[in-house]
């Protein structure tokens, strides 16, 4: 370790005087003139920085570098006040149906004649759903629906008290089983494809179209309403949430989005950010995954790995395919800052993220 530093120091020393050289783009020719150009790199501690950024880096700082002042949320893209004194906001989605939200989080509820059907219960705000409740009914909750497996979606369910009938997907039982965890308890019926919940004159359709973001991840469809709700795959106005909203199923995520897409709802509750969607919203959408799946494509195909790795490390595949990938992604966010940049509130947060997903998907799958 201070070998390394000592050296360090003195190489830089050493070269301290190239210094502007060796940061400018290096014309060929006075590079041949001043010889220990061609050891740049060996000034850096094994690790560090280079002295020379990739070519064409953009000014939204990569991942891991701390950004002053974000890009400023569109207007279009927040939601009405949370009152900060309640914690939470409900939306009167039609027919006794609400959506409650703190503007991060979504989730809904069903008031029917004798009880209310809970749709997820955000660890957020889970703490005052029941009082959510109360403001329009004093009607038992009777049953809860899962959307998915996600703790940060149904982890507050010990917050609505009682036993109500808990129904999912399949898929989310097994993966409940799996993670054992007492605040997220296992469903007591459960579906394959389809699942109709009628109570009192009220429905919801509950669908299973594939893994995307999460196997068990399901559509909730409430005809009557016009609404339908799918967590963690559209995201109203902003940009998704990293690598595809951490979905596990990249081009099974996109493919859902199209789905959505072209399914005949009003009302879109996406789980997250400020408000409900439109169709406007997911097309809009769409059409980004769809960019970002050409920029990244065009970017694989005209990089080529290796080109500027140190010499003494191209017997190192890891540390040649990470520069290669590094290069590919700064071409896919070059391509879309100017299109996209000022359209999807947060663009600047996670583009280096959907850039990385999406070579990685393309390169594998
Ligand atoms: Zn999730």
């Amino acid at each position: 370790m201070n070998t390394n530093h000592h050296f360090g120091i003195l190489a830089l020393a050493a070269l301290s005087g190239l210094a502007a050289c060796t940061r400018a783009p290096a014309p060929a020719e006075p590079a041949k003139a001043q010889e220990p150009m061609k050891q740049e790199s060996t000034a850096d501690e094994p690790g560090a920085p280079g002295h020379t950024p990739y070519a064409n880096m953009p000014k939204i700082a990569p991942i891991g570098v701390r950004i002053g002042k974000h890009f400023d949320v569109p207007a279009g893209a927040r939601g009405p006040e949370v009152d900060p004194a309640k914690g939470y906001r409900l939306q009167d989605l039609g027919n006794g149906l609400y959506m409650v939200t703190d503007n991060i989080y979504q989730s809904m509820f069903l008031v029917y004649d004798k009880g209310v059907v809970v749709v997820d219960t955000p660890p957020n705000y889970a703490a005052n759903l029941p009082k959510a409740i109360a403001e329009v009914t004093d009607k038992p909750i009777t049953h809860l629906i899962y959307s998915h497996a996600h703790k940060d979606h149904i982890g507050g369910t010990k917050a609505l008290g009682g036993k109500p009938i808990i129904i999912a997907q399949e898929e989310t039982a097994r993966l409940l089983k799996r993670d054992n965890d007492p605040d997220r308890p296992l469903p007591t019926v459960t579906f394959k494809d389809k699942y109709t919940l009628e109570v009192g004159g009220k429905r919801l359709d509950l669908s299973y179209h594939g893994n995307a973001h999460l196997p068990g991840n399901i559509f909730i469809s409430a005809p009557e309403q016009k609404v339908l709700m799918v967590i963690d795959v559209a995201f109203p106005g902003w940009m998704p949430w990293r690598r595809f909203a951490v979905a596990q199923d990249v081009l099974g995520s996109i493919a859902q989005l199209d789905e959505i897409a072209k399914l005949p709802w009003e009302t879109l509750v996406g789980g997250h950010v400020a408000r409900t969607g439109t169709h406007a919203d997911v097309d809009m959408q769409v059409e980004f995954y769809k960019d970002l799946k050409q920029a990244a494509g065009q970017a694989l195909s005209s990089t080529k790995p290796g080109e500027g790795v140190n010499p003494e490390d191209m017997k190192n595949p890891w540390a040649i395919y990470d520069d290669y990938i590094d290069r590919v992604v700064v071409q896919c966010v070059n391509t879309l800052t100017p299109k996209w940049s000022t359209r999807l509130a947060a663009y600047d947060v996670y583009i280096w993220d959907q850039c990385y997903s999406m070579e990685q998907t393309l390169r594998i799958e």
